[in-house]
């Protein structure tokens, strides 16, 4: 059993590869690396618990920051994995990418000879996927290969928050839903949709109907998604059917919104709305997570909609992850370095 009062806050630095536009404007590649925790940019060091350079694969990425998280969810932890930084710096491609060729492969393969030692083999040559499907494949592996004893109820559930609003992404007739305390005085979003799930597949397609869901209604997807926070939402329950035994566990995905600051000039209207509830959602974040990692006794969790919602998968009894995503590019370099703080002052 997990120990509740005990937490913990990583914060990994992920550099991508400079893009094909970077490379054509003749950008240079500005971090220099050291060891396995610290990158310079133009001569001053950023320590972080592991800097992952640009050539660094999926597969590297997931085993170094995400698969004991999957194992302490299983141990009954709660935890949460935050993709932060710049819009195009490699939040989604982290935690999430590659979902269509999953999604080709179990069309074309999975569903056809319907056989899960097959379908494991299969994606673990899918080099692109992200986090979420790796932690998807992970977490049926383990079921799979417990004994019959042990039941699994799983559920997953998908927002985002966008202009302080929280969006149902599993129905979109939920457009505004709003946080409450169960009995035990743990947060959750009164009336968001649950599904249960006994199959990646059937997790995969949850999170295919939500992006789906996501696109409908704005005109721009790649804008919107950058200007909003989706969350996704994993519960664990086990019970042992011959001892009675049970143990919860619950995984929290948050991929960002874009941090970057929106020109002092020209934003007006909508645009300048979004920007003033990213900035202050995104340092509400910031000053919660650089509280617990100081283990100060006040956590301001209420300052903002998503810590409260991640409340008890920030504190206590956790393991919390932050991504910072950075482009290597001297063109946005003004962006990284305020990245790169953003995430020390989470140490
Ligand atoms: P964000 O979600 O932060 O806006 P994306 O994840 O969409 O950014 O990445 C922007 C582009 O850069 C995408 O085309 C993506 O494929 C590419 N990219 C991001 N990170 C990497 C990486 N580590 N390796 C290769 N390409 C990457
Ligand atoms: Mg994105």
């Amino acid at each position: 059993m997990a120990n509740p009062a005990e937490c913990t806050i990583k914060v990994m630095c992920r550099f991508r590869p400079l893009n094909k536009s970077e490379v054509a404007r003749g950008d240079s590649y500005i971090p220099k690396f050291q060891g396995e925790d610290c990158v310079l940019i133009t001569g001053k060091p950023y320590y972080f618990d592991r800097v992952f350079q640009s050539n660094t694969t999926q597969e590297q990425f997931y085993n170094a920051v995400a698969q004991q998280i999957v194992k302490d969810v299983l141990d009954g932890y709660n935890g949460t994995i935050f993709a932060y930084g710049q819009t195009a710096s490699g939040k989604t491609h982290t935690m999430e990418v590659t979902i269509f060729v999953l999604f080709f492969f179990y069309n074309s393969i999975v569903k056809k000879y319907r056989c899960h030692q097959f379908i494991s083999g299969v994606l673990h040559d899918t080099d692109m996927m992200g986090v979420i499907p790796r932690i998807v494949q992970d977490i049926f592996n383990y079921i799979y290969s417990m004994d019959e004893n042990l039941e699994f109820h799983i559920k997953v559930s998908y927002f985002e928050i966008y202009l302080d609003k929280i969006r149902d992404l599993m129905d979109v007739s939920k457009t505004n839903l709003s946080v409450h305390e169960d009995k035990n005085r743990v947060p959750y979003v009164k009336g968001a949709s649950e599904r249960f799930v006994c199959s990646p597949e059937e997790v995969m397609d949850a999170i295919d109907e939500g992006k789906n869901n996501r696109s409908v209604a704005v005109t721009n997807m790649n804008e919107h998604s950058s200007r909003s926070h989706s969350i996704f939402q994993i519960n664990i329950k086990q019970e042992n059917a011959q001892t009675g035994q049970k143990l919860t566990g619950k995984l929290y995905l948050v991929d960002l919104a874009g941090s970057e600051k929106i020109g002092k000039t020209g934003a007006e209207g909508t645009v300048l709305d979004e920007a003033k509830m990213i900035n202050k959602s995104l340092s509400a974040l910031g000053i919660v997570i650089s509280a617990l990692a100081e283990g100060s006794n006040y956590i301001p969790y209420r300052d903002s909609k998503m810590t409260r919602i991640l409340q008890d998968s920030l504190g206590g009894n956790c393991r919390t992850t932050m991504v910072i995503c950075c482009s290597p590019s001297a063109f946005n370099e003004a962006e990284t370095k305020s990245t790169l703080l953003f995430g020390q002052r989470a140490k």
